[in-house]
């Protein structure tokens, strides 16, 4: 790595350590140079990422020939092998797209074309009683369907986690609590060096690249700039009891329409099942409230796509905002002069399609032959994260894990059954959390049907004292 201590210039900066920005840091700190992964939070995936509906999108619907059509493809294949080799949870569920009116069920042999011009031949044209044979619970009125046996649900929070400790471990160096405020580029005589004012002090580097998602436009407009502008569009979903979990084992699509994908109905991969989401467009960058309104619109729709769903009781309810831009693709750029990349207008598929975009930025950092891109001899193996999938195994059910080390048979959140063992582990691991949804993002404690209300308490504690937990979490 170049940057020393007396060279306090970073080869890279990724501004956002979303799902976007942690997948560029980590691909570029394979090669050497000094990275730097820079958020004004406080914890890594704090933005977009941590509230989406959690597909792995294989891109059938994406618009042919676009950027976000390869980036989709690719980064399904991508975070696919990335999952297993890491312990990102991932169901490959299947999806099927339930045509409920006449329009729509004319739509779906173009649906079809569609995917196989995304480079996805599996959809098949369903009937009404097949649609029903595979999916019992829908309500009553569906005309027909489309399959897409690989689109799959996966955890986002781990996605995150995972691209960004390993990207710490490859000798990222992670600045959070750095909201980058102004631009000043320069030189340092034969490089241009731009020099970032944060809200901590200023941090220096010779390539910028913005992954900032919702605020990409206005760094972008930092170096001078004004080629988009970002809507905030607030998704609203609502999340049912494990209990409803066995009416469905399918993501039931809608059919797109131009504002996106529109309202589903999914399982989790924490073993609940999810409705929504809104589209609504908003001026407030930070407002991911859910509304009266939004809640009732959903209410609304699952009455019509699965009433049997509204007979379960609701654990949480939450929203997300896309980062809508008025470019119709992704925005992805690189400026020479500058040295500076821009991965914009990330709307709705990021969390499938980060790592395809980071893959892209290395490409076009090698193309540029303004960086010297040196593959690390040294490269350490991806990070192995903790499981908090439903699906698969968990420290609770491991009898020889707990008789080796008792903290994990020892459970503080009983609705996820969480163990000590596994908070031990969050604050002792290289991206500990700060807060207690850092926490749960990590765990899952808190994220069950009590909503925290009998192990908040404890958890706070552990909060406090750093963790500290450690040890009296091993008690
Ligand atoms: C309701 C909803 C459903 C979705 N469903 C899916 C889905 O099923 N599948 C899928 O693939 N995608 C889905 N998406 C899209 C996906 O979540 C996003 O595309 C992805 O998370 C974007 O990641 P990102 O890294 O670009 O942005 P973010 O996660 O928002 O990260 C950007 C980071 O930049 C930081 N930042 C911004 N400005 C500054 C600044 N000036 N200084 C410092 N830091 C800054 C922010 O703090 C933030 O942490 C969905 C999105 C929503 C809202």
């Amino acid at each position: 790595m170049s940057r020393t201590t007396t060279d306090p210039t970073f080869d890279v900066v990724v501004i956002g350590a979303g799902i976007v920005g942690s997948a560029i840091a980590r691909t570029l700190s394979g090669y050497q140079l000094s990275v730097g992964l820079l958020d004004g939070r406080e914890d890594v995936g704090e933005g977009t990422s941590k509230a989406n509906t959690a597909i792995l999108h294989t891109g059938f619907d994406a618009t042919p020939g676009t950027l976000e059509s390869r980036m989709v493809r690719e980064g399904y294949r991508l975070l696919s092998d990335y999952s297993k080799a890491t312990g990102i949870p991932v169901e490959p569920t299947g999806a099927i797209l339930v045509a409920w009116d006449q329009p729509q069920l004319d739509t779906l042999p173009g649906l079809r074309e569609k995917a196989n011009h995304n480079g996805y031949p599996h959809t098949e044209i369903i009937s009404a009683e097949q649609v029903y044979r595979e999916l019992p619970n829908i309500g009553p009125g569906a005309l027909g369907g489309l399959t897409v046996p690989d689109e799959s649900i996966i955890c986002t929070w781990t996605t995150n986690l995972a691209l960004a400790t390993d990207a710490v471990q490859r000798g990222t160096t992670l600045l959070l609590g750095h909201w980058v405020q102004e631009v000043r580029t320069g030189s340092d005589g034969t490089d241009p060096v731009t020099v970032l004012r944060t809200s901590r002090g200023t941090v220096q580097a010779r390539w910028v690249i913005n992954a900032a998602g919702l605020g990409g436009d206005h760094v972008d407009r930092m170096f001078g700039y004004d080629r988009f502008h970002i809507t905030p569009r607030r998704g609203e979903l609502l999340v049912f009891d494990k209990q409803a979990r066995p009416l469905l084992d399918k993501i039931v699509l809608p059919v797109p329409s131009v504002r996106g994908k529109g309202v589903l109905v999914s399982p989790t991969v924490y073993g609940n099942v999810m409705l929504g989401p809104t589209a609504e467009d908003l001026s407030d960058r930070t407002d991911t409230g859910t509304s009266e309104a939004g809640l009732a619109f959903l209410l609304g729709k699952g009455k019509q796509l699965f009433p049997r769903l509204l007979e379960q009781e609701v654990t949480a309810t939450y929203a997300g905002l896309r980062a809508a831009s008025d470019s119709p693709d992704y925005l992805i750029d690189l400026d020479a002069r500058q040295q500076y990349v821009l991965a914009g207008g990330i709307r709705s598929t990021g969390l499938t399609s980060g790592m395809a975009v980071a893959a892209h930025i290395e490409e076009l950092l090698a193309d540029s032959g303004k960086i010297q891109l040196t593959a690390r001899p040294d490269l350490p193996a991806p990070p192995r994260l903790p499981n908090i999938g439903e699906a698969f195994p968990r420290p609770y059910q491991d009898a020889e894990r707990i008789a080796a080390d008792p903290a994990y048979g020892r459970i503080v959140c009983f609705c996820e059954r969480v163990t000590a063992g596994e908070i031990r582990d969050a604050f002792t691991s290289p991206i500990p959390p700060t807060t207690l949804s850092g926490l749960r993002r990590r765990t899952r404690a808190q994220n069950g049907r009590c909503q925290g209300f009998f192990c908040g308490a404890e958890l706070g504690e552990l909060l406090d004292t750093g963790g500290g937990n450690a040890e009296k979490a091993r008690a």
